[in-house]
């Protein structure tokens, strides 16, 4: 066995983001791996833009109050140990609440081929992000 070397952490790119949100690749599996997990830390009101993945996505919160939303208006209000999973194609977005910084780590699988795992789509407005919340029961 042996460390993983670490990059330096990386800032997310205005294009697919609102705010200030940050990640470190905590691995990204050689092939025929396909794990894939990232530790993103997100500024108060940042999130990410609409977006799906080929094959779904684990987050699980280890700071802060996590918003966790889709296309249905549903918006899932996760703290620290919640995990919440988005299924395959699902549209939805994930940021932190208003009023506090947020982290979690992000669980998906990539592609063998190479092609795109994530489809990106436009920002969450305000009214979206805004929306009534459902806690963990
Ligand atoms: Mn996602």
């Amino acid at each position: 066995m042996e460390f993983i070397k670490q990059q330096p952490s990386s800032k997310a790119p205005a294009d697919w983001f609102t705010g200030d949100v940050w990640w470190d690749v905590i691995v990204a599996g050689q092939q025929p791996s396909r794990m894939r997990a990232n530790l993103v830390r997100f500024s108060p009101g940042a999130r990410t833009n609409w977006h799906s993945h080929v094959l779904g996505q684990t987050l699980h919160v280890t700071s802060g109050i996590a918003l966790i939303g889709t296309r249905d208006d549903t918006i899932l209000e996760a703290h620290p140990g919640d995990t919440v999973t988005c299924p395959a194609d699902e549209e939805h977005w994930h940021g932190a609440a208003p009023d506090r910084f947020m982290e979690h780590i992000a669980l998906w699988e990539g592609r063998n081929d190479g092609t795109a795992e994530t489809t990106w789509a436009e920002p969450v407005t305000d009214e979206q992000y805004n929306g009534p919340r459902t806690r963990n029961q």
